[in-house]
């Protein structure tokens, strides 16, 4: 697999860093689950102090790199190594050190503060911190370099090679389409403004049994692959025979939990996915956040809010959860499907979603090119949600203050929410040419779409670049019309 003498010393040296980053995924996996609240600080310290050491190391690589991208003829897998590295030299080269530790600092005592904010609904409090940020992030681009609209050099931080134009080029049609949908289904008058189950409590651990009979018809491997729970449900890898999930059981609406459990599943089964020969190398991850989360948001809503799926579940559901008993499969189906304009993200449905990540990148481009003050923000982000969803926050916890994401420096994130959706679309398409997929998902053996998406993407780990892994599956990138003919078929037919 690794030939070139260059790639060849490249792996050998990047084994201490992938066990550094083993053991930082170790250590944030702890302090969301287990760990005591008293070392929180402490933690921070251990966290950043690996972080300094990550960089020293990786930096040194950096001659290594040169020389391989020299050779001619580097193998898909060579070239894979060097890109990934490169990328990571080239962010700690450009980015002075005391800027980092300025976004660090800025980031840690923001998050604080934005929790307080948050809880009192009061803008002000956290305005300054968001500046300061917003201003590190600006001076982080201008480092960084790039070409056309500084936001594009933080964009290609989490989603490699996509700029403001390849978004926007995706965006401006899902507006439109997915509006008009909405609109149709609200006229419709085809889901109540809130449904019964929602209201009605379950027991944790009689939840715990739907979701891991859930873990079982998505033939989640024990021996590798571990859940447990946390506030916001997250991922992490510490090695492709080490992945986790965390699930939330918030006393009712027993979909959020299921759903979780669901989508997180998906993000384990790609990382769980990757080739064995990737192991301890650069390549042993997803390609980027877009694609991770197409994964996640192709088991949560393409297979999970099924109807197949909706079917393969019912009977644990009813087992465990005896009210479920008062209501039919198409309830259940109803319930968990079930769109509706809201105010918070997280609890969005599969089709309004995609406007509350639009509205966050609009605010995210205009505060980044300086073309909005911190200041302006909540009124327009209020504006926003009306025009594109039809309500209105009450107040800033119901606004601008709801995401932790600005607060701990992740700007140019966001949009990859929705390009995982929009991804997510383009394998709904293209996995119906091999196999009957509802009929995959209604009786066979769900390790067959496992095995597909493993041919196609997992294998490869970060081989290719977001575009080229699309190119070679789909023949093209970033496509919004899969997503929004499933979303017309689904729901306005
Ligand atoms: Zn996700």
């Amino acid at each position: 697999m690794f030939q070139n003498p260059a790639v060849k010393e490249l792996v050998e040296k990047y084994k201490p860093l992938w066990a550094l980053d083993s053991v930082g995924a170790l250590l944030e996996w702890d302090m969301e689950t287990y760990m005591p609240i008293g070392s929180s600080e402490q933690r921070g310290v251990t966290l950043s102090q690996t972080q300094l050491l990550r960089q020293e190391r990786m930096l040194q690589l950096s001659d290594i790199v040169s020389t391989a991208r020299r050779s001619q003829e580097l193998n898909d897998s060579e070239s894979g190594i060097v890109r990934v590295l490169g990328r990571d030299i080239d962010y700690y080269t450009k980015v002075p050190p005391k800027l980092l530790e300025d976004i660090f600092r800025t980031s840690a005592e923001g998050t604080v503060v934005w929790r307080e904010a948050r809880k009192k609904s009061d803008f002000s409090m956290f305005k300054p911190y968001l500046e300061k940020m917003m201003s590190l992030k600006r001076q982080e681009a201008e480092k960084l370099g790039y070409k056309g609209h500084p936001y594009n050099a933080l964009l290609d931080r989490f989603e490699e090679g996509v700029t403001t134009d390849d978004v926007d080029k995706v965006f401006s049609p899902l507006q439109s389409e997915l509006k008009a949908i909405l609109t149709k289904v609200l006229a419709a008058g085809k889901f109540p403004s809130s449904h019964p189950l929602e209201a009605i409590s379950y027991e944790e651990p009689a939840m715990k049994r739907v979701n891991e009979d859930a873990l079982k018809l998505l033939r989640m491997p024990e021996k590798t692959f571990r859940m447990d729970i946390s506030t916001h449900p997250f991922t992490t890898s510490m090695s492709i025979e080490d992945v986790r999930i965390t699930t939330r059981y918030e006393g009712k609406d027993f979909k959020a939990s299921l759903f979780s459990t669901v989508h997180e599943s998906g993000h384990a089964i790609y990382e769980l996915q990757i080739d064995r020969s990737l192991n301890y190398t650069p390549l042993a991850r997803g390609t980027s956040l877009g694609v991770h989360e197409s994964q996640s948001r192709f088991w949560e809503n393409f297979v999970g809010r099924s109807r197949e799926f909706i079917k393969r579940v019912y009977p644990s559901l009813k087992a465990n959860l005896p009210f479920v008993s008062g209501y039919s499969e198409d309830e259940v189906y109803r319930y968990v499907n079930s769109v509706r304009p809201s105010l918070i993200r997280v609890d969005a449905d599969e089709l309004t979603y995609n406007f509350h990540i639009m509205l966050r990148y609009e605010l995210e481009k205009k505060l980044i090119g300086g073309e909005m003050e911190v200041a302006e923000a909540p009124s327009v982000w209020n504006d926003l949600m009306e025009k594109y969803v039809g309500v209105r926050p009450r107040d800033d916890a119901e606004g601008m203050l709801q995401d932790v994401h600005w607060s701990g420096g992740l700007i140019g994130y966001f949009a990859t929410y929705s390009l995982g959706n929009v991804i997510a679309g383009m394998f709904y398409n293209r996995i119906q040419k091999d196999l009957d997929f509802k009929a995959t998902v209604a009786g066979a053996e769900l390790g067959r779409i496992k095995d597909w998406l493993k041919e196609r993407l997992h294998k490869y780990g970060a081989t290719y670049s977001p575009k080229e892994i699309q190119k070679r599956v789909f023949g093209e990138a970033y496509n919004p019309q899969w997503l929004i003919r499933y979303l017309q078929e689904k729901y306005l037919t």
